[in-house]
């Protein structure tokens, strides 16, 4: 059994097992991906002779250090439920398609499970060849195929570069970046990363690779229809006002056979909400954060990393997941340096904010969509459902939920959930922290009935297999 179990192999995950494994501490590293590296260093499923270690080719060198510093790493293994147990914590583990995988119990946990991506709707966001920026770059990354030939990438915030510069380089026809904010006119925002030479450069490096290509680049507009029939085949682009209503005299539509959509990120907070951490929620953004004083929670044995916390990059990430990788390591008992850079954790946190405040959403966007727009795609609910239950007294997320049935599919509410938080917010003249949200899941990603009945049969492929290859052996 190890001491510590670190649930995400993002920047976070990585940094907390590497500065915990340097104490002396047994450290297990688990991610639902096949290979480790989170969503920025994602990495390709195979490697060109066909293999997939759980390190990746293309991971930075120090990463490999994992490797070397015996960290036990658990990959393609989902943590569908966690919760205290005598003397620590026991996860609940799934393969990715849902089958059972055992258990793990250890004293002490880290979570760093990143986060997920916000989209706001609009009509068409449901056809085929719609999908989330994220989608798009995992799809390219992971097995390196093109989402399109002719693509919109479009939504607001920093992402949206470094999305349609991979989507160039990979020889797509980028027909253009559509920001709904206009990070230009807020110079204040903008002079604060002045103190991000790397933000800055890496956003150069994008727009380089954009300007060679010719993309243009909008700002105060957004996609606001998706038409097609089998699926999408062109978008609508509209001008926006400085609250992101549709301005009348502009619009215009581009051909494209995809379009990849991102409002920024959303912390994943399924398994810190099963634990019973506090959160907060930052103001106008929905959503919550795990609340954490150095990466220590109010739970014994309980330490918090990267997005979870909060969205601010990878950078920021690693060195949070450094901080509570030492903080774990102390708890532990094996004496642990104070590890925190603190100026440098400052100065990543002040960029973070200044990247917030340069694109912040305004709720204009609830004009993009008419009656008939759908929200909830697992379930159907469209947003004059969702009005109609408002307008019957509904006044949080979970009563929404209750009469429409908005959340209640596949994705349990990750890709709706936030959409109506927003929805709620507006609708009522209440804070989104005050709405409620449905980030509380008692199974927190999607496994078969026989996981929940029999939680310690191995997936079987892994049964038929050799011994020695079914499994780290701190699985119970
Ligand atoms: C789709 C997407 C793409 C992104 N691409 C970029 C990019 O290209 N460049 C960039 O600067 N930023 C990108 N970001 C922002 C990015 O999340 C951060 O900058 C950085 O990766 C955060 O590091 P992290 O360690 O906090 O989380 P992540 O890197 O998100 O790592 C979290 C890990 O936790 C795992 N996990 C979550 N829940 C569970 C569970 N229940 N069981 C097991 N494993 C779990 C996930 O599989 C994931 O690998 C992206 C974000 C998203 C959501």
């Amino acid at each position: 059994m190890s001491e510590l179990v670190v649930v995400g192999g993002g920047p976070a995950g990585m940094a907390a097992a590497l500065a915990a494994s340097a104490a002396g501490v047994s450290v297990t590293l688990l991610d639902a991906a096949p290979r480790l590296g989170g969503q920025i260093y994602r990495q390709p499923l195979r490697d060109a002779d066909g293999s997939g270690a759980a390190i990746g080719p293309h991971l930075p060198a120090r990463f490999a250090a994992l490797r070397d510093a015996g960290v036990e790493l658990l990959t393609g293994r989902l943590v569908w439920a966690v919760s205290p147990v005598p003397g620590g914590y026991e996860l609940f583990l799934a393969t990715p398609e849902g089958a059972g995988a055992g258990r793990l119990v250890a004293p002490a946990l880290v979570l760093a499970t990143g986060a997920s991506e916000l989209v706001l709707p609009f009509r068409g966001w449901e056809l085929p060849g719609v999908t989330t920026a994220g989608a798009a770059q995992a799809l390219l990354k992971h097995e390196g195929v093109l989402l399109g030939r002719r693509v919109v990438v479009a939504g607001s915030g920093p992402f949206l570069l470094p999305v349609a510069a991979a989507l160039v380089r990979g020889g797509a026809h980028v027909a253009a970046v559509v920001e709904a904010g206009d990070p230009l006119r807020r110079p204040q925002a903008l002079a604060r990363l002045g103190a991000a030479p790397r933000v800055v450069r890496d956003a150069l490096s994008y727009l380089a690779v954009l300007a060679g290509a010719r993309v243009p680049l909008l700002r105060g507009a957004a996609v606001t229809a998706a038409v097609g029939g089998e699926r999408v085949e062109a978008v609508v682009v509209s001008r926006l006002d400085a609250q992101w209503r549709p301005r009348p005299d502009g619009e215009r539509r581009y051909l494209v056979d995809a379009a990849c959509v991102s409002f920024g990120f959303v912390p994943r907070l399924e398994l810190a909400r099963q634990l019973g951490l506090s959160d907060h929620t930052a103001p106008g953004r929905p959503g919550a954060a795990a609340r954490h004083d150095g990466g220590v929670t109010g739970l014994a044995g309980v330490f918090v990393a990267g997005e979870l916390t909060g969205i601010g990059g990878a950078h920021l990430a690693e060195l949070e997941g450094e901080r509570a990788g030492a903080a774990a390591a102390r708890y532990l008992g094996h004496g642990a340096p104070e590890r925190a850079r603190h100026g440098a954790l400052a100065r990543a946190g002040r960029v973070a904010a200044g990247l917030a405040a340069l694109y912040p959403l305004a709720p204009g966007w609830l004009e993009w969509s008419d009656q008939e727009t759908v929200v909830c795609r697992c379930e159907d609910v469209t947003v004059g459902a969702l009005r109609r239950a408002l307008a019957g007294g509904a006044r949080s997320v979970r009563e929404l939920r209750s009469v429409t049935r908005c959340g209640m599919g596949y994705c349990q509410g990750r890709t709706c959930g936030p959409i109506a938080q927003l929805l709620v917010a507006a609708a009522t003249g209440r804070a989104t922290a005050l709405v409620g949200d449905l980030h509380l899941r008692p199974v927190a990603t999607p496994v078969a009935l026989g996981a929940l009945g029999a939680p310690d049969a191995a997936p079987a492929d892994e049964r038929d297999a050799d011994p020695a290859a079914a499994g780290p052996s701190t699985v119970v």
